[in-house]
């Protein structure tokens, strides 16, 4: 029988069966499952994070390690944005309900871990994904999809819903039976639960929480918006960065505001690079917000007057915006928008 993705992994080529197996760790608790009960299997198992930008939270890489700690499996952090942006920008597969490419992005990560599993002299790669969980990229055409396309082919392992799925590459060298794949299927997360707290597995993220940027329906207009101004193509990292902060609103075809919403916001837009304008409030509590493009004096100060709503800058009042585009300092005053202004629903891109 031709399998996909063999033709440089026969265990002879490694002189010897290698059960070892590579497990795919989101800091989610499928990927723990999966990964933890390879391991019980009898397997060595490494666990490989990948860092593709687009991660919600920030302790995810953390539960990861943490993970990784609790079950006795080191675990690998791989950076791979910038690949990753190209994924994002063409996928071949298209788009879920959000901008999430979820088909190339399972593709794109099992390859990563293929060419671990390479380097490690690993024998399969182990993913978290259960059958009919995810309306996208986990029914059955998608998972196996996503195994050739990969090359990973029969080396591609699902612990949780193995037995509902074609042989493996380890059940045919006869390292596991049929039977010691588990059988989980659908949305339902009951029995993940119950085996997590059997098999200890610590600090997971909520089951059915985001994790991904791609899927968030702000980011995803925001995004989409800015695709229509720019197109996909021209589109640079610091551009996906800047996606993550702040209300972002348009003013003209090419001129957009981001106004931050909180001191961490205000903080990652001050020192965020580029050459744009950097709108402060230096007698009020207020917002940073950033001007991009090319804004003419009306629309910079128009930045500044929706800006100035969101700052503790009295009704009615003139208020105080220093306006800094690199080393050139300018002081305007303003007053405010009114926080019902319907201006601020119109020209708001993420809403
Ligand atoms: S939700 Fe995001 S990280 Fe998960 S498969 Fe889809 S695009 Fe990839």
């Amino acid at each position: 029988m031709e399998i996909p993705g063999d033709q440089t992994y026969h265990s002879e080529d490694m002189g010897g069966p290698q059960k070892r197996a590579i497990a795919l760790m989101s800091g989610g608790l499928d990927s723990a499952l999966a990964a933890a009960w390879t391991k019980r299997l009898g397997f060595e198992v490494v666990g490989l994070n990948l860092a593709t930008g687009f991660c919600t939270g920030q302790g995810r890489c953390d539960a990861v390690l943490a993970q990784g700690l609790a079950l006795g499996i080191p675990v690998r952090l791989l950076e791979v944005s910038a690949e990753y942006l190209e994924v994002v920008k063409h996928p071949k597969y298209g788009r879920g309900q959000g901008m999430n490419p979820c088909l190339d992005c399972r593709i794109f990560m099992l390859q990563k871990a293929k060419e671990v599993m390479e380097e490690e002299g690993a024998s399969f790669v182990v993913t978290g994904e259960v059958l009919g969980q995810r309306p996208m990229s986990q029914h059955r055409e998608a998972l196996e999809l996503v195994a050739q396309e990969s090359g990973l082919g029969e080396r591609l392992v699902r612990p949780l819903s193995g037995r509902l799925l074609g042989p493996t590459f380890p059940e045919r060298m006869g390292w596991v039976k049929r039977e010691d794949w588990l059988d989980i299927q659908g949305r339902s997360r009951q029995r993940q639960l119950a085996l997590a707290r059997e098999l200890g597995i610590p600090q997971f993220t909520p089951p059915g929480g985001g994790c991904c940027l791609l899927l968030e329906r702000a980011y995803s207009k925001r995004l989409r918006d800015l695709i229509r101004e720019k197109g996909v193509d021209a589109l640079t990292k610091d551009d996906f960065a800047l996606l993550r902060y702040g209300r972002h609103f348009r003013l003209g075809p090419k001129v957009r505001v981001v106004v931050g919403r909180d001191e961490t916001e205000n903080a990652a837009l001050l020192s965020f690079p580029g050459d744009h304008h950097v709108l402060e409030f230096p007698d009020v509590p207020g917002p940073v917000a950033l001007v991009l493009g090319e804004p003419s004096a009306e629309e910079l100060r128009e930045a500044a007057e929706l800006a100035a709503r969101y700052s503790d800058a009295p009704k009615d009042t003139p208020v105080r915006v220093l306006v800094r585009r690199n080393e050139d300092i300018r002081e305007i005053q303003v007053i405010p928008w009114d926080k019902d202004d319907p201006r601020l629903a119109r020209l708001r891109i993420d809403r």
